[in-house]
């Protein structure tokens, strides 16, 4: 997906209904192997590297942003000009990334021949359009089967309107992954094998990918398209509950938080007893959408043991008393200490939850959740580790897009860091679930990152102590050179956060005249 995650033009943010950036249009390819076993499909998903800012570390299908040139490909039998926009983009997207040309007269076409007309396309020597009309190739919209058209909920950075092709791929060839900066790997599978994968845990996909996955391993029936499309969110329906792993559901819900982000992670986690962690919404419809995920929830055999609190910002407590309301008052609420002090008169917190407490959930899988206490963004902050997935939920210690901020006094720059390398030393980690944006696939990588950032603007503002920068409007004017005037005054609180901690190192010190002064 090339131009997806590595676009230099930033997604422009619009204020829509459901707010989020707005949605590019995307193709996807799901592939199947030539000659497949009818009941148990093999199909071709590749691993999106973890470097990839989008879903890093995820299982999907081929596939990327639609190009104004996609509109001058030829498609035969193709009756509507945007579908033929995107199988032209679903068919250039499944050549450059897999190296399998999907076009009537390639059939001809030797190995050696594809690659070069690979490396004009690449190197830009002609459109897609150009290179088919050179070598009499068309492409025909019965080789392309529509199976559904998705879109990314409003709670990830970047979004997509991705049509999804079934293809087969043609005898005689092989897709191939280079390995390059987006897909790090990919292979045939078995429908029934990628699902068990999923189900033990091993792999992340986004919802369109499972649901593909679960439709195919009904086999390659007569009604298949209609199962594919026989969800809401096939025909554009957002996308609320997102189940990235087994038992772990995230319900986004829209609440007033700090942008980029437009929504607050609520998560389900158990696949019988179950938690609901951080109900975060005060809007009514929000509210009233959770509710109805809780009761269909219920309906499927769940039962809800408690409401827990990462820790108490607004945009994270909003909806507890509704769902409380809504459960008939029979469900306990835990938090934190700290956080139940904060909250006291405000919301009744039941059942207070310790550094290393141990919560199991009993059901398939049965998941024991290991309780960590976590300060440096808010006192009383908790983050919750699966220990046999690797699950990490981090609340807003980590999170899926957007920055976190370390306010003092509730935020503590010295205990966030403790904090992050304590996260960064559990033995097995396989995702983060932060409390904003999507889920993370590279968890050790972002854990670094985090780290690494915070020690870089501590060793600028450092640097800026000794150039003679002295408060911290003085720091942020100096270090924070790319920060929009809005910004500024958060930037101060952040510099601020800096300072304390680099004045409990006793690297510096404060003098009387509220000058900060570095110590040699
Ligand atoms: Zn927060």
């Amino acid at each position: 997906m090339r131009t997806q995650a590595d676009s230099p033009v930033k997604d422009k943010a619009s204020a829509g209904a459901s707010g989020g950036a707005t949605p590019k249009d995307a193709a996807a390819v799901i592939l199947l192997r030539d000659g497949t076993d009818a009941s148990n499909p093999e199909v071709f998903w590749v691993r999106r590297s973890e470097r990839m800012a989008f879903l890093g570390g995820f299982h999907a299908f081929p596939g990327g942003q639609l190009e104004a040139a996609d509109a001058q490909v030829r498609v035969e039998n193709c009756e509507d000009a945007e579908a033929c926009a995107m199988i032209a983009c679903a068919a250039r997207e499944l050549f450059e990334e897999l190296n399998v040309l999907v076009a009537r007269g390639a059939e001809t076409l030797t190995k050696g021949q594809r690659a070069s007309l690979l490396d004009d396309l690449e190197s830009g020597r002609m459109t897609f359009a150009e290179l088919l009309n050179h070598y009499g190739l068309h492409l025909d919209a019965d080789d392309f089967r529509f199976s559904g058209r998705w879109v990314t909920p409003p709670f990830s950075p970047r979004r997509f309107d991705t049509w999804f092709f079934l293809v087969n791929c043609p005898a005689k060839q092989e897709p191939y992954v280079r390995g390059e900066a987006e897909l790090e790997s990919g292979e045939w599978t078995t429908v029934a094998e990628a699902v068990a994968r999923w189900e033990r845990s091993e792999v992340l996909t986004a919802p369109p990918v499972l649901h593909a996955l679960k439709t195919l391993a009904g086999g390659l029936t007569a009604d298949l398209r209609e199962r594919f499309l026989s969800v809401p969110q096939s025909h554009r329906e957002p996308v609320r509950r997102i189940e990235f792993r087994p038992g772990f559901i995230c319900f986004p819900v829209r609440t007033p938080t700090k942008p980029p982000a437009t929504h607050t992670n609520c998560y389900l986690v158990g696949a019988s007893e179950m938690v609901i962690i951080d109900p975060a919404s005060p809007y009514e419809e929000e509210q009233a959408a959770l509710a109805s995920c809780v009761d269909d929830l219920l309906r499927e055999g769940r039962n809800v043991r408690e409401i827990i609190l990462t820790h108490l910002h607004p945009d994270h407590i909003g909806g507890v008393n509704a769902l409380v309301k809504h459960l008939g008052g029979r469900v306990r609420v835990a938090a934190h200490q700290l956080t139940a002090e904060a909250l006291d008169g405000s919301i009744s917190i039941n059942r207070l939850i310790a550094d290393e407490e141990i919560i199991e959930l009993e059901g398939e899988p049965r998941l024991l959740l290991r309780a960590m206490h976590t300060p440096g963004h808010a006192r009383g902050h908790l983050c919750f580790h699966e220990e046999r997935t690797g699950a990490l939920i981090t609340g807003d210690n980590i999170v899926g897009l957007g920055s976190v901020l370390i306010d003092p006094p509730e935020g503590n720059m010295r205990d966030y860091l403790r904090s992050l390398e304590r996260m960064r030393a559990l033995p097995h980690l396989t995702v983060l679930f932060g409390a904003h944006g999507p889920a993370i696939g590279n968890p050790r990588a972002k854990i670094e990152e985090y780290i690494a950032h915070r020690l870089e603007r501590e060793a600028n503002i450092l640097a800026a102590l000794r150039e003679g920068a002295c408060t911290p409007a003085e720091i942020v004017a100096r270090v924070y050179t790319d920060v929009h005037p809005k910004a500024l005054p958060m930037a101060e609180r952040a510099v601020l956060a800096h300072l304390e901690k680099l004045e409990a190192d006793n690297l510096l010190a404060l003098r009387d005249d509220g000058c900060y002064i570095a110590n040699d």
